[in-house]
């Protein structure tokens, strides 16, 4: 391997020096420890990095978008060059495949492309101007004018299912990189020799473009400790946070505790219901099943938009559901991403297959001491699931249940019961359209996303996505995590009223220096 893992903190230019024990990273195929030992961070260790996450913000701010721009294109460069580590140490730490490795590297880079191209054109500030108008009655017009501008340094915890993608150069470091924020990143334990090797990469980018010293930074740590004195530091101004309701809520909590309270944009828990409506399940059941079986397990149903509810009527769904069991017993067990979320997975499982209104369907047998699991497909019908709101929980993995909810009226009492979502999916028909019209109106107001006639997984980056949703899918749901409208997260709009010109950002000066597309006096150009 080039890159030479120490084990430590990288705490802007420096090392960390560790104090809060330490900790190596599992093979969860093997149960093999990884080499070398992580250095877990104090409480004092997370001190030393806002501070100087502080200070490089104060000049970090001040960079043009074009200036950003190179940055995150030099982060991307530095990532590709080290490809081959990436995959080599990634594939031990989470069992994922080379090709999977390969194409979160791919998406990662993408990402941060994209986001250069966003600030080098700069439009993305959203700048408004109106002229002042001294000859206003009975008043006169004062000259106001506003745009986003960063908010601080921002705390981006590291997701154990994406260690590429929403991890130390993922989206939400990506984003806030971007909105001109310095960033603290705290690393997954599972993952946190290919948190070295990214780290090592944006750092490389920092030094070649000159950035400032503490502009990022990776910190190793126990969440409960290191995590939460990161958020509670009153130099962090927002936290981007991908993982577990309980996790998620913990830091929503600790943010809003502060003296100053501060944005947690965390993406936690959904289980993406996918409605089959009567005509679309007797024309295309056998094709649905299979996209459906495919969408549950891949990945090892890892993904944060896995399907783990379908609804369907009663006509056509005892052959359906035995498809459905079939293909998903077709599908071998495989290993998760370590041992405590396969953990969680046969526990939830376990709890859901308890009930007495829920019979299983399809379960593929998986070692959970293996870190296996194995393809499992519930069922139960509407009115237990109703009377039963734990029946909702996300089991993460490839799991699902099977409701069976026969009329319109069953159908929307199970769509009006769901807590938020990342998304929700319909297969229909043109007939069904009509006789259901009332169902994607309520989905609207559930979910982030809606997809018609598809499958929930594969978030495709680009400028229409969205990955968000109603609280618990995420902590706020009117922004995304994907995407470049996911830069406004780390943002707050700023005015400024009767300035003289010069002492104007330039995206607001006049003659639009820039070339921006702004509004000016209420006209769009
Ligand atoms: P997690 O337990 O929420 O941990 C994510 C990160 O948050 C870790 O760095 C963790 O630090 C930190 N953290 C957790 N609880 C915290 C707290 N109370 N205060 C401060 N920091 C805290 O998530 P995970 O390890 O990725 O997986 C655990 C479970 O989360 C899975 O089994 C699954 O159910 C769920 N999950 C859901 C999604 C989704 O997209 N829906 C994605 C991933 C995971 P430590 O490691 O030090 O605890």
């Amino acid at each position: 391997m080039a890159v030479n893992l120490q084990g430590q903190s990288l705490i802007g230019a420096g090392r960390g020096s560790g104090g809060g024990g330490e900790s190596k990273a599992v093979n969860p195929s093997t149960g093999e420890e990884l080499e070398p030992a992580y250095l877990a961070e104090t409480e004092k260790g997370a001190a030393e990095v806002c501070r100087l996450a502080g200070q490089a913000f104060l000049e970090y701010r001040e960079k043009s978008g074009r200036e950003k721009s190179m940055f995150l294109r030099a982060i991307a460069d530095e990532i590709d060059a080290v490809e081959e580590d990436i995959v080599a140490r990634m594939t031990a730490e989470t069992a994922l495949p080379e090709g999977r490795c390969r194409m979160e590297k791919g998406r990662t880079c993408f990402q941060l492309r994209l986001f250069a191209d966003l600030i080098e054109e700069g439009s993305w500030v959203d700048a408004r101007i109106d002229h002042a108008d001294p000859d206003r009655q009975p008043v006169p017009k004062p000259d106001v004018r506003s745009m986003w501008r960063p908010l601080g340094p921002v705390v981006v915890f590291c997701a154990s299912n994406f260690p590429l993608a929403y991890s130390v150069a993922g989206g939400d470091t990506a984003s806030a990189l971007a909105a001109g924020c310095a960033v603290i990143v705290k690393a997954h334990s599972s993952h946190p020799g290919t948190a070295e090797v990214v780290g090592t990469a944006v750092r490389a980018a920092v030094e070649k473009c000159g950035m400032p010293d503490g502009v990022f930074s990776v910190l190793y740590g126990s969440g409960r400790t290191v995590g939460q004195a990161l958020v509670r530091n009153p130099e962090v101004k927002a936290v981007g946070f991908t993982g577990s309701r309980s996790g998620g809520r913990a830091l929503m909590d600790a943010a809003a505790a502060r003296e100053e309270p501060i944005p947690v944009w965390a993406e936690m828990s959904a289980v993406n219901p996918v409605f089959i409506l009567p005509g679309a399940l007797k024309e295309r059941g056998e094709e649905i099943a299979r996209g459906f079986v495919g969408s549950l397990t891949l990945g090892v149903g890892q993904f944060c938009t896995n399907p783990g509810l379908i609804i369907t009527g009663s006509e056509g769904r005892s052959e359906f559901a035995e498809q459905v069991a079939t293909l998903a017993t077709e599908t071998a067990p495989a290993t998760m991403l370590h041992k405590g979320i396969a953990a969680s997975y046969h526990a939830a499982v376990g709890a859901m297959t308890k009930k007495s209104a829920v019979e299983s369907l399809a379960q593929v047998g998986a070692d959970a001491a293996a870190s296996l699991a194995g393809a499992v497909v519930l069922g139960t019908k509407a009115e237990a699931f109703l009377a039963d709101e734990s029946m909702a929980d996300e089991m993460f993995g490839p799991a699902t249940l099977m409701v069976e909810a026969e009329g319109e009226d069953k159908l929307l009492a199970v769509a009006e019961s769901l807590e938020g979502q990342l998304t929700a999916t319909v297969h229909a028909t043109e007939e069904d359209r009509a006789q259901f019209e009332k169902l994607i109106s309520v989905l609207e107001r559930k979910a982030g996303r809606l997809v018609y006639n598809g499958y929930p997984t594969g978030v495709e980056v680009c400028h229409a996505m969205i990955h968000g949703g109603p609280y618990p899918a995420t902590s706020d749901g009117r922004s995304t995590s994907v995407g470049p409208r996911a830069i406004t997260r780390f943002t707050r709009l700023v005015c400024w009223q009767g300035f003289p010109e010069d002492l104007l950002p330039d995206e607001l000066k006049e003659g639009n220096p820039l070339g921006l597309s702004r509004i000016e006096d209420g006209v769009r150009g």
